[in-house]
């Protein structure tokens, strides 16, 4: 069996068996990957608490058929400030689902990678409302979906643009209106969120806007995955 080595986010993990866990890591050279870790649920277990969702870990790996088997895992980000607060917790397993949900298995893929790893480390310095938002918009964008956001995806005016519909293309005029409304201030966040000026998007207080965008990004994002995954599910126990 070969043996690598990678870095990556632990997205979930399962129960196998009496003291044994699958991980599905995210990881930066070799896409998501389903791993065993022996022992990880004893006491005094090699790998302790380093193998849980959200943690960022180095880790030395023999390669499967089907599953990788952890030899060893070193902690590279651990988010205490995260990890001890509910609400950014919750926003993480947020962002862990949709990178599990568009990661393919053994396909690299730097750029979700990295994206994850910078929402992760932006969630341990400060809960801004936006964030799950804007990490939704910036995966659509990256998965080739992203939506027209400077004027109507059926006539091109960039005036009274009032409501957003993803499967025409973005934001719609009056005149073509369908899907959900959109109001000005929600509008304006997305653009900065799409044309990179993420931090003052992130920086915006939470209110009607930032609520409307989070509701519109998670429809958007669980359309997409619908469309993507067509295989069946794996039904498996959550260790959690
Ligand atoms: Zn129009």
């Amino acid at each position: 069996m070969a043996l690598y080595r990678d870095r990556g986010v632990v997205l979930r993990t399962y129960r196998l068996g009496e003291a044994d866990r699958i991980v599905v890591v995210l990881t930066e050279g070799h896409g998501k990957v389903r791993a065993v870790a022996k022992g990880v649920r004893k006491t005094k277990s090699r790998f302790g608490a380093r193998l849980e969702p959200t943690s960022h870990v180095a880790m030395l790996l023999y390669e499967g058929r089907e599953l990788d088997i952890v030899t060893q895992a070193d902690s590279i980000e651990h988010h205490p400030t995260m990890r001890a607060d509910l609400g950014r917790l919750a926003k993480a397993t947020a962002l862990l689902e949709a990178v599990d949900d568009v990661a393919q298995e053994r396909e690299p893929d730097v750029q979700l990678y990295r994206m994850l790893v910078g929402a992760l480390r932006a969630l341990e310095q400060r809960d801004s409302p936006l964030l799950v938002a804007a990490f939704y918009w910036k995966l659509l964008a990256a998965e080739g979906v992203a939506p027209l956001v400077d004027g109507c995806a059926r006539c091109g005016t960039a005036d009274d643009l009032v409501a957003f519909d993803l499967t025409e293309g973005g934001v719609l005029c009056r005149a073509h209106r369908s899907g959900t409304p959109i109001g000005a201030d929600a509008l304006d966040l997305l653009r900065r969120i799409l044309t990179g000026e993420l931090n003052a998007a992130l920086a915006a207080p939470a209110g009607p806007a930032t609520r409307e965008l989070e509701a519109l990004a998670t429809a958007a994002v669980e359309s997409h995955v619908e469309r993507r995954l067509r295989a069946p599910a794996v039904h498996l126990d959550a260790d959690r």
